[in-house]
């Protein structure tokens, strides 16, 4: 049976995009074609989702004269070639800034409104709203689009069909959370002002709401669905989690391999394999010459990351001198916390030619670091999934993780059994604090400078297999089941 689902996000590269959800949104569509299923993806209508449907993009497939009080259109394009969507509603999305905060990182203050109003109109597409396109379930992706259960649910259009949802947390940590005042606006019946509804600590969760009245919850590593039980890293909403545990499921994301593949990546100043690693010195030498970095044989350690308290990056701020120590070098590229950037720049300044640092957003760039830096540091406090270690082992940059989420799940460590065996393709660390993420880096080190061993880390990690197929058949089996028990 071929499927109809329509995917709901926030972000989707190439078209916009802020972190791995953008991603995991940008390769579902293809890696679900190769296991039956459409995938047709929503994105709300910025100015850089607008720009790219090209000047005409055509007439409105469907309008709203006021969709929870603002005029709305919904407009047709393509996504990497698949079917795309997006809710034009010029007054919530079309302003200069991030798709979520302003130039400055603020926040907006309607946010609560800008993706209420998204979710209602997936909720109306998905129930057969727009003529000619139907669907048989809604796949939503975190708090922005955590309102399309309840509106499917409780709120369904006049006429519409209910078609069951699957609900996917890429990070537990942003849960979507307004003041009580906001939830008469949002349309959805009083009777949803309950525990087992909205509600959320006496105010509006939007994470929280998907959760609670998703047919099926995913997140994106089998650990992290483990670990999200617990007061640590469920973050208020571990109660639910297990009151739900029976629909919860840990589906790892896969890497786009049209996207990240050393062979073809145009990013890189030379393309490379896993049996020809020497290709790999020419990107290296582009590395230092962007960061201004001193040419030696000891390794180059790389960042690309939100530079956050996630990411565990106050603790590498911290052995900095401890890597430049080891003989090691560090170029970094990031944006984030005001001080962490400023620990950093500060860093670079007291270690010319071996520490560099680029604050910004840069995607060239970040294929360029991967494609020649040696090992990816990746000290996160926690991580759904984690998508650079993936990009790190694809591209023969030794991934250096804590062992937790996703990167629990995807780098096997370097230890004596691993190594002996053959099967190793990076560095775990069991603690994020100075001490482990010092020792680890000591311990990266020493490796490196142990040519064979350090070769078969990235070799095997090189050959591991982290595309989509095994994932696209999870969601697909998942979908498959929510149909029929919805009969
Ligand atoms: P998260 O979504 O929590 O930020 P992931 O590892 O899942 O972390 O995904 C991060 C994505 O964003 C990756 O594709 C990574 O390459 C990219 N990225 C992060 N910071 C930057 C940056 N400063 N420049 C370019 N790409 C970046």
């Amino acid at each position: 049976m071929s499927l109809k689902v329509l995917s709901v996000a926030s972000e989707a590269a190439p078209l916009v995009k802020t972190g791995g959800l953008a991603d995991v949104a940008g390769a579902l569509p293809a890696a679900l074609a190769a296991q039956g299923v459409g995938v047709t993806t929503l994105l709300p209508g910025y100015p850089s989702v607008l720009a790219k449907l090209g000047p005409k993009p055509g007439r409105a497939v469907h309008k709203w004269d006021a969709l929870l009080g603002t005029p709305a259109r919904l407009l047709a394009g393509t996504l990497g070639g698949y079917p795309l969507l997006v809710l034009d509603a010029r007054a919530l999305f079309n302003r200069e800034g991030g798709p979520y905060a302003d130039a400055s990182g603020r926040d907006w203050d309607d946010n609560w409104r800008r993706f209420a109003t998204f979710a209602r109109a997936a909720a109306d597409i998905a129930g057969g709203a727009v003529k000619g396109r139907s669907f048989d379930l809604v796949h939503a992706h975190d708090w922005q689009s955590g309102l399309v259960p309840a509106y499917l649910r409780f709120a369904p259009q006049a006429g519409g069909r209910t078609v069951p949802s699957v609900f996917t947390i890429h990070n537990m940590a942003f849960q979507g959370y307004y003041d009580a005042e906001v939830f008469a606006q949002l349309g959805l019946p009083a009777s949803t002002w309950t525990v087992d509804g909205v509600e959320s600590y006496g105010g509006v969760g939007f994470l929280k709401a998907g959760m609670q009245l998703a047919d099926a919850i995913t997140t994106v590593s089998p650990t992290y669905a483990g670990e999200i039980r617990s007061v640590e890293f469920g973050m208020g909403l571990e109660g639910l989690v297990l009151a739900r545990s029976n629909r919860v499921h840990g589906i790892l994301n896969g890497i786009d391999t049209a996207e990240w593949n050393p062979a073809t990546d145009p990013h890189l100043a030379a393309r490379f394999a896993a049996g020809k690693l020497a290709a790999r010195r020419k990107n290296k030498r582009a590395i230092e010459q962007t960061f201004g970095l001193t040419r030696d044989d000891g390794p180059l350690f790389i960042v690309v990351s939100r530079l956050t308290w996630q990411k565990g990056m106050d603790v590498l701020a911290e052995v900095i001198d401890h890597l430049v120590g080891t003989g090691g070098r560090l170029a970094l590229l990031g944006t984030g916390d005001a001080e962490l950037e400023q620990r950093f720049l500060a860093a670079a300044a007291r270690h010319p030619g071996r520490v560099g640092v680029r604050i910004g957003y840069d995607e060239a760039l970040a294929h360029g670091l991967q494609g020649g830096g040696d090992a990816i540091l990746i000290p996160s406090r926690f991580e759904p999934c984690g998508l650079t270690q993936l990009y790190g082992l694809a591209y023969g940059c030794v991934p250096l993780v804590s062992r937790t989420g996703g990167l629990a799940d995807t780098v096997i460590d370097a230890n004596p059994a691993a190594l002996a065996a053959g099967v190793a393709t990076g560095i775990q660390i069991n603690a994020v604090n100075p001490a482990a993420l010092a020792s680890g880096i000591s311990r990266a080190a020493q490796l490196y400078h142990q040519p064979g061993a350090w070769k078969r880390l990235q070799t095997n990690g090189m050959k591991a297999d982290f595309s989509w197929r095994a994932s696209g058949a999870a969601y697909a089996a998942l979908y498959r089941q929510l149909i029929e028990e919805q009969g």
